[in-house]
């Protein structure tokens, strides 16, 4: 299995540290890191405009390697999509993702729902979908309580399995998010018949909102299509007071940022139970 995805890597020209890393492959290193308890989730709170309330948390993976100290997912995650071990990522990520939600159910002031981030490969997997709602229904949780972010690149590619996973998540009551939008020339008139409950504005548009500038045409016109298509809009990125009011000004519903949270582990929330589950 390793040696496929080594094989995998190098035959799609990938960088050559996938393949030569000192751990072994990287998608054995990375299996390795979850069975041994590296990896934990930080979840970063989603307010709504213009309260500032928490309604819902995103769920963010931290691997700290006991060697080399913390990786940054920006640098991990992608290699995980190329060598395959994204699907076991995604996993640890549900599985945690659900335990906290159980510990959060019906206290006020805590996260309602949870949002997770997953993968054109995760996707691309037939059974997907029933894997996520036989996890949620053995956790007793209702599958409202669960939103998948999906980045429009994902969307885009047209991969059978990526469409039907989603409308049966959509159908059972899973919230669809789509991650980064903005970024990746989303088509407008698909969009309408996409299985989507959510957009989330890329920070970039968001970054572009400060002092000094006052025209900010991408993020209005894209908070103006979400009203339209009865779309509730996070914007990611907010880190001071002036962009949670201007995004409120233009109509944003919710909002995430460092102005309001952090990614900091369960507790930080507010829970006096952070969930660590045994392996
Ligand atoms: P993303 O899904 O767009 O996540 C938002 C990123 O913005 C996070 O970076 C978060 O820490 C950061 N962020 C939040 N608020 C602010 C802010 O106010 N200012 C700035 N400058 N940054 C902010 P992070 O945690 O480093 O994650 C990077 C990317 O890695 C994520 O981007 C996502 O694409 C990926 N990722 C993280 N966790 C997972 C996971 O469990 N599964 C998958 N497939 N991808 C993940
Ligand atoms: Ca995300
Ligand atoms: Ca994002
Ligand atoms: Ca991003």
């Amino acid at each position: 299995r390793a040696k496929t995805a080594a094989y995998r890597a190098r035959s799609l020209g990938g960088d050559r540290t996938v393949v030569l890393d000192a751990g072994g492959t990287s998608a054995a290193r990375l299996r390795r890191a979850i069975a041994e308890g590296e990896l934990v989730v930080h979840y970063q709170p989603v307010v709504t405009l213009p309260d500032g309330a928490v309604t819902s948390a995103e769920a963010l993976v931290r691997w700290t390697d006991p060697e080399r100290g913390p990786v940054p997912p920006d640098v991990f995650v992608p290699r995980a999509e190329r060598d395959g071990s994204v699907v076991e990522l995604g996993r640890f990520v549900l599985d945690e993702a659900v335990a906290q939600l159980v510990a959060w159910q019906g206290r006020p002031g805590l996260p309602r729902t949870v949002a997770v981030n997953v993968s054109y490969l995760e996707l691309c997997r037939p059974d997907y979908a029933d894997d996520v709602l036989v996890t949620l229904r053995a956790a007793g949780l209702p599958p409202a309580v669960l939103v998948v972010e999906v980045t429009e690149t994902t969307l885009g590619r047209s991969e059978e399995h990526v469409l039907e996973n989603l409308r049966v998540l959509r159908e059972a009551g899973v919230g669809v998010s789509i991650d980064d939008f903005g970024t990746g020339y989303s088509s407008l008139s698909r969009l309408e018949r996409m299985p989507v409950t959510q957009l989330k504005v890329d920070r970039s548009f968001v970054a572009r909102l400060g002092p000094g500038t006052e025209r900010t045409p991408v993020l209005a016109a894209v908070v103006a299509l979400a009203r339209g298509l009865g779309l509730p809009v996070v914007a990611e990125g907010v880190e001071t007071a002036e962009q949670a009011a201007a995004l409120a000004a233009l109509g944003c519903t919710h909002a995430q940022g460092y102005h309001f949270g952090r990614p900091a582990p369960a507790a930080v929330l507010g829970t006096g139970d952070p969930v660590t589950r045994q392996r």
